[in-house]
């Protein structure tokens, strides 16, 4: 590399190898997955005007005053690379008139842009899968949201992660639980962190978020929400858990969560790492991997008709780091072609094995005493040996049938 090379931009990455096997065995088995809880697949665009960000996550949230990547273009219009999902799923719903097919169970996964410190797990451009449902009011789409995620991350291999469960309550309760949390908060206003002295006035929720040590030691007493559930949310809340327990969903109750975003009701959650696992070490303090709840004042943020919804978005990256090295699929077939001459039978018998599925790859350059050495290293199961005659031979170990019928399958 010369020194006028151009770098990297700080806190992206160039995902390649192990790693990029990992980000792709994730992003696949989110896709499969999606499938079996039949959410519908949907692309969004990367950037959306800014007030979409500032209405629905609140303009006082750290995402929106601190870390987004915001630009006039052009013509004039203030634009954001989008730091989240579900607001510009919520744009879409409203602009699209997808009211027709609520409740909508929508599933996406790209890139997103967040002004933040880079550090292990944390990268300024990221990716995250995303689901959302809808235009569903009952907790039994918090029960299948939940599920959904709890069985993905099985699937990943991920078993030491564990659902940590809140509800926020409905509006009445939520505010009812603010007014308490202001006041033992102000009592000890002097103590807390700047930014949770001005969170106090703004959101004193998000106080309980804080990882301040000057804040944590007075989260233990905080109110806690149970105080303030009205009978309805308490209901809601009870619904969800009974679905979880019945689908074999473990989880726990967090009370202090409260989720960084103004637009959370009733069911708050995140999936974080048991303590002293190994996914714990792998992520340190990074430890969120799958976070989300119950939005249902954001449509209305957004100047639409209250709708409510759920979803969740998980971090690919953090993902990846936890299902261990994944493996490219094992090399099955080298077709070896010994001679020029063979090599458009070669090509033929290729073109065979790949049509039937079979991973497959060509040796076809090279001094005739190397082209053996180049196969072999590789490491396939089998070889296809094709002379100057278009005679060919396969070797190897174990059973070849699988070859054999895509060759015959072609040959027809
Ligand atoms: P944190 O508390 O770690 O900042 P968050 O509450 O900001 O997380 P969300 O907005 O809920 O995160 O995003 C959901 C998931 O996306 C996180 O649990 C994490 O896996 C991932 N994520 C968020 N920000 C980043 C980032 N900057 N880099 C990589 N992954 C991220
Ligand atoms: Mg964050």
């Amino acid at each position: 590399m010369s020194k006028n090379t151009p770098k990297a931009i700080r806190g992206t990455q160039d995902i390649f190898g192990a790693d990029a096997e990992a980000f792709a065995f994730v992003v696949e088995t989110f896709e499969r997955v999606r499938k079996l809880y039949r959410f519908r697949r949907a692309e969004f665009p990367v950037f959306e005007k800014t007030e979409v960000f500032a209405r629905s996550l609140g303009e006082t949230t750290d995402v929106v005053s601190k870390e987004m990547y915001s630009f006039e273009d052009r013509g004039g219009d203030s634009l954001t690379l989008r730091p989240e999902f579900t607001a510009g799923i919520a744009r879409a719903f409203l602009t699209n008139g997808w009211q027709q097919f609520a409740p909508l169970k929508v599933a996406t996964h790209g890139p997103l842009f967040r002004y933040e410190r880079p550090q292990k797990g944390r990268y300024r451009q990221f990716h995250q899968i995303d689901a959302e449902i809808i235009g569903a009011a009952d907790p039994q789409a918090d029960v299948e949201l939940l599920a959904m995620a709890d069985q993905l991350l099985k699937e990943l291999g991920i078993t030491d992660v564990t659902l940590h469960l809140n509800t926020l309550g409905d509006a009445e309760s939520r505010d009812a639980w603010r007014a308490g949390l202001v006041d033992y908060f102000r009592a000890v206003a002097g103590q807390l962190s700047e930014d949770s002295q001005e969170r106090l006035e703004k959101n004193p929720l998000r106080i309980l978020d804080s990882k301040d040590r000057r804040d944590q030691q007075f989260l233990a007493d905080a109110p806690k929400i149970d105080q303030f559930l009205s009978d309805d949310a308490r209901a809601f809340f009870q619904t969800v858990t009974e679905g979880l327990d019945a689908a074999g969903v473990k989880w726990v109750r967090a009370e202090n969560l409260v989720r960084g975003l103004d637009y959370y009701r009733h069911t708050a959650f995140e999936f974080i790492p048991d303590e002293g696992s190994a996914s714990a070490d792998a992520l340190g303090s990074q430890s969120t991997v799958l976070g989300g709840g119950r939005y249902d004042g954001l449509m209305e943020s957004l100047g639409g008709a209250a709708t409510p919804a759920v979803g969740w978005a998980a971090g690919i990256e953090r993902l990846a780091m936890l299902v261990g090295e994944r493996e490219p699929p094992q090399l099955e077939a080298i077709v070896l072609v010994e001679h020029d001459d063979g090599l458009a039978i070669g090509n033929e018998l290729l073109a065979n094995l790949r049509a039937g599925g079979i991973v497959s790859d060509i040796v076809a350059s090279g001094s005739a005493k190397k082209r053996y050495d180049k196969a072999a290293k590789q490491q396939p199961r089998h070889i296809l040996r094709v002379n100057e005659t278009g005679y060919y031979e396969l070797s190897g170990e174990g059973s070849a049938e699988r070859i054999e019928a895509a060759i015959a399958r072609n040959n027809r």
